[in-house]
């Protein structure tokens, strides 16, 4: 039976990474009936990397990637910019110090595969080996994430600074943080400029289709097909990636939920301003805890980035009060990391989707005869949904890749009950996490 696509990505375009880019030009929609070897629903990290993968094993085979907006306006473009190379594992056991060294390998061969891309075709989107600060506001974090954080880098034999208040202050203009700890590997970029180069550089056998939802779909059965309002596409296999929005497609819909966060950026700031920050010429920080932390960076152009705000949003949706209390959230955090700068004001301010498991795993597989899907990137998709594109289509071709392997030694997303169950469940748990970390903000 043919699924229809009951809810649909809408840009709404706001994305102040994009609006810092030049004009591009989106590719032509899906028109008329096609058929191809494989179709890729969504182009993302993980649809694009799956797209290059099958044309880098099969150079002869049709590929066609279709995406329902414009590439580099939904999460993939943006997201708070940080392609991260390390895991968080929460515990400090030998199992746990083994998942996070199998986790880094894979982390590895999708920052390998990130860097060498970029270098290849020029993509110009800020791509810079910065490294990351991972910072407590409380003493008390500091002392138990930031210690049990610092345990692993140790087991791993990962480099990494430890830096104190003082430090903090010296490097990022802030005396915010009580710590951090800071490891070298993370790459900070814009993120719609990489996810357009990664798409706009995809081998010629591959065909993007943008501004083309697909609205109806039939994933089962030896003939999957898509179809979009003015086309169709039937393909041998498909490869939905489309991250949060599989719930629509009725798949992974019982062991994920999608997350709905906010960021915003300043205008560039002046010299003056500049002066009263610290020696870092840009900078990132991540939370030590994800869901009541804010991300923040100092980007190449001289803007300060905010990202904040962690809602569970099954429907997909959002009022306008709601984003003008997150907006008031995030510059209000802004101003209390930086009272110097004076009244710095938000230029841009949007939201964007992803979808998380209970257990932090991936939801990644064969899920019927020719329809393999990708989600569930729990945060950090621009490395882990890189290599998971590339390992789907491994999987899907039958190539034998040890990564898959590893990348699946963090297990399966784990079963949510339906709703209304699931959303008194997740309400309450974030409810908790953001009411426990509040002084993390
Ligand atoms: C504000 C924010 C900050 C973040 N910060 C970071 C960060 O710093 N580092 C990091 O690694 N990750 C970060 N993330 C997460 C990261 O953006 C995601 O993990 C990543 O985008 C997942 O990639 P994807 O390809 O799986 O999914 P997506 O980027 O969501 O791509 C899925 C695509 O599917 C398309 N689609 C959906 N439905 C349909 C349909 N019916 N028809 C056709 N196409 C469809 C969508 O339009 C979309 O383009 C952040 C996310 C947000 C929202």
């Amino acid at each position: 039976m043919p699924r229809f696509i009951d809810r649909l990505p809408a840009d709404d375009n706001t994305n102040g990474w994009s609006a810092l880019l030049p004009m591009r030009q989106p590719r032509l929609s899906l028109q008329g009936d096609l058929a191809v070897d494989w179709v890729i629903v969504g182009a993302g990290y993980a649809g694009v990397a799956a797209a290059r993968q099958l044309a880098r094993r099969h150079p002869d085979s049709s590929i066609a990637v279709v995406e329902a907006g414009v590439v580099g306006e939904n999460a993939s473009g943006r997201n708070s910019g940080f392609a991260i190379d390390l895991p968080h594992t929460p515990g400090v056991s030998p199992e746990a110090t083994e998942l996070g060294r199998r986790a880094i390998r894979v982390g590895h061969f999708a920052l390998d595969e990130l860097d060498s891309l970029v270098q290849q075709h020029n993509i110009d989107c800020d791509w810079e080996r910065r490294g990351r600060y991972h910072a407590a506001v409380t003493d008390e974090v500091a002392n138990q994430a930031l210690r049990t954080y610092a345990v692993n880098l140790d087991a791993w034999q990962e480099p990494y600074q430890w830096m104190d208040r003082k430090q903090l202050q010296d490097r990022l203009g802030t005396d915010y943080y009580s710590a951090a700890i800071y490891t070298p590997g993370t790459y900070l970029l814009n993120p719609a400029g990489l996810i357009r180069g990664l798409a706009d550089s995809l081998p010629e056998q591959v065909k993007l289709y943008e501004n083309s939802a697909v609205i109806e779909a039939e994933l089962h059965g030896e003939s999957p097909y898509i179809c979009t309002d003015q086309g169709r596409i039937c393909a041998r296999k498909v490869i939905l990636a489309v991250n949060a929005f599989s719930q629509s497609f009725g798949v992974y819909r019982e062991c994920q939920v999608p997350i709905l966060l906010f960021a915003s950026l300043t205008p560039v700031l002046s010299d003056a301003q500049l002066a009263h920050l610290g020696s870092d010429a840009t900078w990132g920080v991540t939370p030590a805890q994800s869901i009541p932390g804010s991300t923040l960076r100092l980007t190449r152009d001289k803007r300060l980035m905010i990202r904040q705000g962690f809602e569970y949003s099954p429907k997909l949706r959002t009022t306008d009060a709601r984003r003008a209390r997150a907006k008031a959230m995030n510059r209000e955090l802004l101003l209390s990391r930086f009272p110097q700068l004076g009244d710095i004001g938000l230029e841009h301010f949007w939201m964007g989707w992803l979808a998380i498991s209970r257990n932090h795993a991936p939801a990644f597989g064969q899920i019927a005869e020719n329809t393999y899907a990708v989600s569930c990137c729990n945060g950090s998709g621009i490395v882990r949904h890189t290599a998971a594109g590339m390992l789907i289509a491994d999987l899907a071709l039958g190539y034998q890749n040890p990564l898959i392997d590893d990348f699946l030694s963090q297990g399966m997303a784990s079963y949510i009950p339906p709703r209304p169950l699931r959303d008194i469940g997740a309400r309450l748990s974030l409810m908790w996490e953001m009411w426990r970390g509040r002084t993390e903000q």
